[in-house]
């Protein structure tokens, strides 16, 4: 099964595309963690992306759908895939259409997580993750059960994301507004938009989810 996860920054989408990952054996596709991974290694695009990721502004598309491209041939996707935070424009989807067709690889449920923008800035503002082993945390909503200790692995290193930042979530959301969010009824003309409550708590949009998902298989 291949989907798409859709939503402002701080809905939830890579909370639910790790469920789904684990549940149903579908590769997360994550172009943020794929972008800061190049940034942190150095790279040709990571050069170009860090500024422009740092000023909460996107990438251009023409830098990450060659990423993507490269991501989507490789076989561990054949099994299925979610992508979260691709595409973020109408030029991304359409390219995403094209490689798809290429493959002859169907794209069965674009998910929105819908969420108002105000809840979004506490959401963002408090996010860490385990720089170990990558289990995400909130000072307010996910605290640390022991203080200092990761509750999955036990490491006491923590990374917040550069971008996390309060005053950068204006930027991030006025970006998803005006370039995203034309996506809805780019997907939506194409019948296969379905919208869940991003606001509910973690476990209910994952019910949410599985009875999409169960719908059609
Ligand atoms: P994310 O982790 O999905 O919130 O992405 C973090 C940042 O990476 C975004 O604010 C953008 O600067 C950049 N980025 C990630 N995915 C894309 C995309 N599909 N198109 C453009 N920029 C992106």
């Amino acid at each position: 099964m291949n989907l798409i996860l859709l939503g402002p920054p701080g809905a939830g989408k890579g909370t639910q595309a790790k469920r789904l990952e684990d549940r149903h054996g579908l590769k997360q596709i994550s172009t943020g963690d794929m972008l800061r991974a190049e940034v942190r290694s150095g790279s040709e695009v990571g050069l170009q992306a860090k500024a422009i990721m740092e000023r909460g502004e996107l990438v251009p598309d023409a830098i990450i759908i060659a990423m993507l491209a490269g991501r989507v041939a490789q076989p561990d996707v054949a099994q299925g895939f979610i992508l979260d935070g691709f595409p973020r424009t109408v030029p991304q989807a359409e390219a995403l259409d094209l490689m798809l067709k290429e493959k002859a690889m169907p794209l069965h449920h674009v998910i929105e997580l819908q969420v108002d923008d105000v809840a979004l800035v506490d959401r963002i503002s408090g996010r860490f993750t385990c720089a170990k082993c990558g289990e995400g945390y909130h000072d307010q909503f996910k605290p640390l059960a022991k203080h200092g200790t990761c509750d999955v692995c036990g490491s006491g290193e923590f990374t917040r994301r550069a971008d996390d930042k309060a005053e950068l979530v204006a930027a991030r959301l006025e970006a998803y507004h005006r370039q995203t969010a034309p996506l809805l009824p780019y997907y939506a003309a194409q019948g296969v938009l379905r919208v869940v409550d991003g606001m509910a708590e973690m476990n209910e949009v994952a019910r949410q989810i599985e009875a999409i998902l169960g719908d059609k298989g």
